[in-house]
């Protein structure tokens, strides 16, 4: 199936309560829109807070499903932090219907026999353990769903080691892995795990990563909506321990 031609009914997500991390930017932020205005109630994940405020008044405007902000640095956060985040969605709103993890870091640019073994655990906090650790706290909430879907962001250079990609490379290989033992070891039917590469996509991101490449050439995180729709709604609750391309060739 190409994802990218996929057609969501309008309402395809109404009365979800969806969490997506590294909403106040790039890829992160049109999810945050899209899934609201096809109906969700997202919950607003980053690290900056005016970010997620400029997000949360344009959800507003849209006259989408009032969200919700949860500011959460993830290369630091402690134990204590995840019971917070926790305790304030079980209060709020008494379960998920879906996690997107899309909050990202992209570290060096070098080979591995020169990369900071600094920016290596800062890139695994962020791109591998935090999805890992976030997955594990709320499987109370997203157990109390009907159809529950977490979404892990992956990536090319995820589906096989891509020089000079660094921990780059390995978290998305292992956010891949992690996506697979979740689902193979599922205990709760009604929850399905699965990977997206969004492929190259106009944003912050991806220019620090090609600093030479014209971004004009590269499609908008808007456009590759459809795949993230897909995976999170109903469309795709025969999907479990796969990994999908938002882009086609
Ligand atoms: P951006 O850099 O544009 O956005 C990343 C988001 O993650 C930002 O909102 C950022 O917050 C947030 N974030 C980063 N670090 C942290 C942290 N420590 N704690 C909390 N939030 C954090 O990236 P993209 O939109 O391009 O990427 C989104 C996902 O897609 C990533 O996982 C990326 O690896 C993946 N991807 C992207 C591709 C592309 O071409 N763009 C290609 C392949 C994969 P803030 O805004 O505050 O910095």
């Amino acid at each position: 199936m190409k994802y990218s031609e996929y057609q969501p009914r309008s309402d395809l997500l109404k009365d979800r309560i969806i969490l997506i991390t590294g909403a106040g930017d790039g890829i992160g932020r049109a999810a945050a829109i899209s899934y609201a205005l096809h109906g969700a109630t997202v919950v607003l994940h980053g690290r900056t807070l005016n970010k997620l405020e400029v997000i949360y008044d344009e959800i507003e405007s849209l006259g989408a499903p009032q969200p919700a902000i949860l500011p959460l640095q993830l290369s630091s956060a402690s134990e204590r932090d995840y019971e917070l985040l926790v305790d304030t969605l079980d209060r709020q709103f008494g379960r998920l219907d879906g996690i997107l993890h899309n909050a990202g870091i992209l570290g060096e640019r070098t080979e591995l026999i020169n990369y900071s073994p600094d920016v290596w655990d800062d890139v695994m906090a962020v791109n591998l353990r935090a999805p890992f650790v976030l997955t594990q706290e709320l499987l109370p909430l997203l157990q109390k769903s009907q159809h529950a879907s977490v979404v892990f962001a992956s990536s090319g250079v995820g589906r096989e080691a891509r020089e000079r990609w660094g921990a780059y490379s390995v978290s998305k290989i292992g956010i891949e892995a992690v996506s697979q033992l979740f689902a193979k070891e599922n205990m709760h039917p009604n929850i399905r795990y699965n990977c997206i590469n969004p492929g190259a996509t106009r944003t912050a991101m991806r220019a620090k990563a090609y600093p030479t490449e014209d971004p004009l050439t590269l499609p908008l995180p808007e456009s590759i909506m459809p795949a993230y729709l897909y995976l999170m709604g109903d469309d795709s609750l025969h999907l479990n321990g796969q990994s999908i391309d938002a882009q086609d060739d």
